[in-house]
């Protein structure tokens, strides 16, 4: 079968990641979360404790509303955790808040989410060109992004704009721009749930050699078993307590 993006050559910067470091070890413990909505308080997450090795590559299952997304944006750096442990890599994000927090995310985190979230206006290229900018002052962003869309196997669409691209492209210029900042942590948050089940396939396919060549862990929310089969190792959550 015909890997998306199989015909490109690895990037400097997957060369450089497989020989230089391992993804970032997360681990979690006895992590409690409680989002406040009016006067209630809904306890989202339920002293959760889990492992991921270095370069692991997990997957998060469970049915809707069981904490999949809550548990990956506090090991994402997106919300600050309330009680319990929480460590990726050499962070401890329990003592992290603003400006540290996102220096967290900007230096070792790569997003991937369901709805893409590019930019209409802007083309491939420019789509990750931008977040290029906003993640880093050094210049050159128009090369970063050119060496992205070849690893992600999208050279001829770079001048294209979201409208012009399949889901499956799309997902794959969303990849591309989730690798500017050279993450050592992946987070995709239903990274296949908008695609029929060939591109998601193929988009996995795509997160799976990234994981390999570039060595970063990989964590995949999903509530398809057939995605989840695929991880390394696969934790389920219901109600915000992790079965296992
Ligand atoms: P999943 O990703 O598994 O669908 P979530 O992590 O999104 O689950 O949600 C877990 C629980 O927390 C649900 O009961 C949900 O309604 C609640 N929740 C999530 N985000 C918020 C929020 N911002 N405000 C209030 N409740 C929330």
């Amino acid at each position: 079968m015909h890997l998306p993006g199989s015909d490109a050559a690895p990037s400097a910067h997957a060369v450089q990641g497989r020989v230089a470091r391992l993804g970032s070890a997360i681990h979690v413990e006895g992590l409690n979360h409680w989002y406040r909505s009016g006067r209630a308080s809904v306890q989202a997450l339920h002293r959760i404790s889990l492992d991921v090795p270095a370069g692991g590559y997990v997957a998060l299952t469970g049915p809707s509303g069981a904490g999949k997304s809550t548990l990956l944006s506090l090991i994402g750096g997106l919300e600050r955790p309330q009680q319990g442990g929480l460590r990726v890599g050499e962070h401890n994000l329990t003592g992290l808040r603003g400006d540290a927090l996102a220096a967290y995310r900007r230096g070792t985190v790569g997003f991937v989410f369901q709805h893409f979230g590019l930019l209409d206006l802007l083309s491939a290229r420019e789509n990750i060109e931008l977040a290029a900018a906003l993640a880093s002052p050094a210049p050159d962003h128009r090369r970063l992004a050119l060496s992205l869309l070849n690893e992600v196997g999208l050279s001829a669409r770079a001048e294209h704009r979201p409208g012009e691209l399949s889901g499956g492209e799309r997902q794959r210029v969303a990849i591309g721009r989730a690798l500017v900042n050279d993450p050592s942590l992946i987070l995709a948050d239903e990274p296949t749930g908008n695609l029929d089940s060939e591109s998601a396939m193929r988009v996995l396919d795509l997160l799976e050699r990234i994981h390999s060549e570039r060595g970063c862990t990989l964590v995949v929310v999903t509530h398809n078993e057939a995605v989840a089969e695929r991880a390394e190792r696969r934790h389920r959550l219901d109600d915000g307590r992790l079965l296992s």
